[in-house]
Parts: structure tokens; C-alpha cells; sequence
């Protein structure tokens, strides 16, 4: 086939993710496997639109504040998810047109998607490595990281909606430390954590209907989640369900059962 595409699986026939991210937030890149799982999550969790949309807003919102606030203009974002406007570079280079971005994901249709990512300013540059965050010296070693990002000066990792895909702490810890240990002091962590604390009930019907379609989910309580920014300076106001992260007046309002997840946005002294 020649186009390198013929290789690549996207397992249609069960849910993912991505999809199921990409179905509520009003995508086209998702099956019915996902759809039927979105649909399902919807029935034991009508929060999930509104707790989702909250996340890709904190998003946009730390990477605003950490290209205008804290100075950065390289970002390492890991789980990029299936390109939705505005995405992190369009973000930050609005503020920063010269910013660099290298993004990351390990599912195929993200990369299918890519190149929806490749739309940098000319004075910036963005690049895309298919690649897995538990294996993070895959990407530290990958030329598309190397070549874009100067690693003697502040990268910032994001770390949006990923770890809940990894059920193991020790293992989602080793793999997100092993990267910031890289990264230079100065140096930037945005994260948002998947919890259960706010809905306990609910959230643990939506951890069953995830598994019945083939995905796993791990829920972190608030000191789970701290682990990820041990040895880091939590920015103000720490960490706080994402729609209580430095709202402005795009922070569409939402009652705390209605999030699941926790952020912060952390600077490695
Ligand atoms: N960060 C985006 C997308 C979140 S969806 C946003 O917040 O808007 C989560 C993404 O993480 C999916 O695209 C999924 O494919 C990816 N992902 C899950 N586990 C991963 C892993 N171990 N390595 C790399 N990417 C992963």
C-alpha cells in the first residue's frame, strides 16, 4: 500500500478512549463501539459532556497561563487525544507564535489525525511521535522531541486525561517522573487527574460500564493524585476539581459531582 497505514490497527470493534472523547465532545473520528459506549456512560453518568468539556478547558487554560505567566514556549503534551480546534499549539502560539510543541499519543487513530496538528505558526513548529507514555524513553530518544525542543531550557509536560489509562501507580509514577527528571529546573507539570471523590456511586458506574466495553479506568483520591507532582511547586491555587482552577469567564459553570477529575500545574524548582 505504501502509505504506512495498512499496518496500523484501529481495533474498531471495541471502545476507546479517545473515541468516546471525540463522540462527546461533538467529533466525527469514533465508531459505533465507542458511540455505544458513550451512549452507556450517559445513562449511569449524565455529567460526562460537562465534566469532559471541563477538562479541554482546563487544558486550553494552562497552557494560556503557562505561555503567558511562566515564560514557556516549549510544550511536551503526552495523550494528545484526536485533534479537536483549538488544540494546545493553537492555544499557546496565539500568545506565543515561536512556541514549540511536540505532541504524543500511543492510540492509531490519533496518528491517522496528526497531521491536523501540524498546522504551526511559521515562526513556531509542532511535531507528533507515536509512541507510549509508559515507555517514555521512546519518546525522550525520539528525533521528533530531540529536534524540536531544546532540552537545556523549560519544557512544559502536559499530562491531560492520560494517567487514568494507567492502572498501576508505580507504574504511572516511574513513567511520568522518568521524564521529568529530564526536563531542566524551570520546567513546567499540567495534569488532570481522574477521581472519584465527588461521585463516588456514580463514578463507579461509569468504571463498570468502561470495562464492559474494553477500557480501563483508575481513580485517584487527592493524595494519589499529589504523587504525580512530588518533588514540584504546585502553582495557585494547587490542586482543585478543573473547573476551580483559575476559571475565567470561557469556565462554563458546573456543580463539584459533575467533575471528575482533579488539576494542577506544577514547576520543577
Ligand atoms: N489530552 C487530550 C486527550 C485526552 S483523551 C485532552 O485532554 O483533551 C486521552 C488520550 O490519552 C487518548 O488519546 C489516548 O489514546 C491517550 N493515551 C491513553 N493511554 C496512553 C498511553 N499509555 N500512552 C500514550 N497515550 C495514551
Amino acid at each position: 500500500m505504501g502509505d504506512g497505514r495498512s499496518s496500523l490497527d484501529l481495533q474498531t470493534d471495541r471502545a476507546h478512549g479517545a473515541r468516546i472523547y471525540d463522540y462527546i465532545l461533538g467529533g466525527k473520528d469514533n465508531y459505533s463501539a465507542d458511540r455505544a459506549a458513550a451512549e452507556a456512560t450517559l445513562q449511569v453518568w449524565p455529567a460526562l459532556p460537562v465534566h469532559m468539556r471541563a477538562n479541554r478547558e482546563f487544558m486550553h487554560r494552562a497552557g494560556r497561563y503557562l505561555a503567558t505567566e511562566c515564560g514557556i514556549d516549549q510544550f511536551l503534551d503526552i495523550g494528545t487525544g484526536i485533534p479537536t480546534s483549538p488544540n494546545l499549539h493553537e492555544v499557546v502560539q496565539e500568545v506565543r507564535p515561536d512556541a514549540r510543541i511536540v505532541y504524543t499519543d500511543n492510540d492509531p487513530i490519533v496518528l491517522v489525525h496528526a497531521r491536523a496538528l501540524m498546522s504551526s505558526t511559521e515562526q513556531g513548529r509542532t511535531a507528533y511521535v507515536d509512541a507510549d507514555l509508559r515507555d517514555p524513553d521512546t519518546v525522550l530518544n525520539s528525533p521528533e522531541f530531540r529536534e524540536t525542543l531544546d532540552p537545556n531550557r523549560p519544557i512544559a509536560l502536559l499530562l491531560i486525561a492520560i494517567v487514568h489509562f494507567i492502572e498501576d501507580d508505580e507504574e504511572a509514577l516511574a513513567a511520568t517522573r522518568r521524564i521529568i527528571d529530564v526536563l531542566p529546573a524551570g520546567s513546567y507539570v499540567a495534569a488532570t487527574i481522574a477521581t472519584a471523590d465527588f461521585a463516588p456511586e456514580a463514578l463507579a458506574e461509569v468504571r463498570r460500564t468502561y470495562r464492559e466495553h474494553g477500557e480501563t479506568l483508575r481513580f485517584r483520591t487527592k493524595a494519589q493524585a499529589a504523587r504525580f507532582f512530588d518533588g514540584l511547586e504546585l502553582t495557585e491555587p494547587g490542586i482543585v476539581q478543573m473547573h476551580k482552577w483559575r476559571p475565567d469567564e470561557h469556565t462554563e459553570q458546573a456543580d463539584d459531582t459533575d467533575i471528575a477529575m482533579y488539576a494542577a500545574v506544577a514547576r520543577k524548582p
